[in-house]
């Protein structure tokens, strides 16, 4: 098994599938790869830093964080060895080809990305919403094997299929609730770690985040008082999905983009999904829909 989370910038992992990817690890041990890639290179989002400070910290910060999360980790890179710029992140055919390259290079079972907005209203990141639209793009062109051969070169007459992840969408704050999920995965037994990660990103939860007033958050002065910071988002994530419950949530939504898994396929193999918090039926009913034969 192999399970793939992409997104825009460090921290977004932790707040979104970290819990999951922990409770899959902790299920399978040996048998499973989990591997995160950041897709900007984290310069932008400081008031007092320089850029390249910035920049330097914030990937130090996720390296600290993989260390903890037992997770591979890579900086995207463009065809030119550049990593794209945080705040302007665009799907050029560079990034079509970036991400085309990472994912056949590590050929998942399943991807995590940003969702696209449901709501044209509802507001955005720029670099969430680029993620979203070029893993969208480049998903039929993942089993393309000449797709992106210009950028990187490769016998072009011998080709060997490359398998097509299913593609899962996790949950996007700046959406504020707009985007139905799935299912929501009880990531409560992962919680002390998930803020043990999380907390590894002290230029943005100490620095950053209270000086640009999302999230409501104050700078934590302690671990414990961390911990209450994230309890108190995840209580937020699970009111904006609908869901009542006091346990950390993960909530996730499946897509059509890639593969389409099989409904009890997916049931089998992501741990930990509380029924109770989920739309299993619309999801079967989704999934079946799917995989029917088109019809004229
Ligand atoms: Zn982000």
């Amino acid at each position: 098994m192999k399970i793939l989370f992409i997104h825009a910038h460090y921290d977004d992992y932790e707040f979104t599938a970290a819990g999951t990817f922990e409770l899959w690890k902790r299920r399978l041990g040996k048998a499973i790869r989990a591997k995160v890639i950041v897709c900007t290179d984290g310069q932008a989002g400081h008031q007092f830093r320089t850029r390249e400070e910035t920049g330097r910290i914030r990937l130090a910060e996720q390296l600290a964080s993989a260390r903890i999360g037992g997770y591979e980790f890579d900086r995207l890179l463009l065809p030119n060895g550049a990593v794209p710029r945080e705040g302007c992140l665009d799907t050029t055919p560079g990034l079509l080809a970036a991400l085309w390259k990472a994912i056949r290079d590590f050929e998942p079972d399943y991807l995590f990305c940003p969702p696209l907005p449901s709501d044209p209203l509802a507001g955005i990141h720029l670099d969430h919403v680029a993620v979203a639209e070029a893993v969208r793009k480049v998903a039929y062109l993942i089993n393309v094997p000449h797709a992106f051969t210009p950028e990187y070169s490769a016998e072009e007459t011998t080709s060997t299929p490359c398998n097509v992840p299913a593609i899962i969408h996790v949950y996007d704050p700046y959406l504020a609730g707009g985007n139905p999920h799935d299912f929501a995965v009880d990531v409560e037994p992962a919680f002390d770690q998930m803020c043990e990660m999380a907390f590894c990103h002290q230029s943005q939860i100490m620095e950053w985040v209270p000086w640009v007033g999302r999230h409501q958050m104050k700078a934590p002065t302690s671990v414990a008082d961390w911990q209450q910071t994230m309890r108190e988002r995840f209580r937020r994530v699970s009111r904006a999905a609908g869901v009542n419950s006091d346990r950390a949530l993960e909530i996730f939504t499946v897509t059509a983009w890639g593969e389409v898994p099989a409904f009890e396929r997916l049931l089998n193999d992501v741990p930990n999904i509380l029924p109770q918090a989920s739309n299993l039926e619309r999801l079967r009913q989704k999934l079946a829909r799917w995989h029917a034969p088109n019809e004229p």
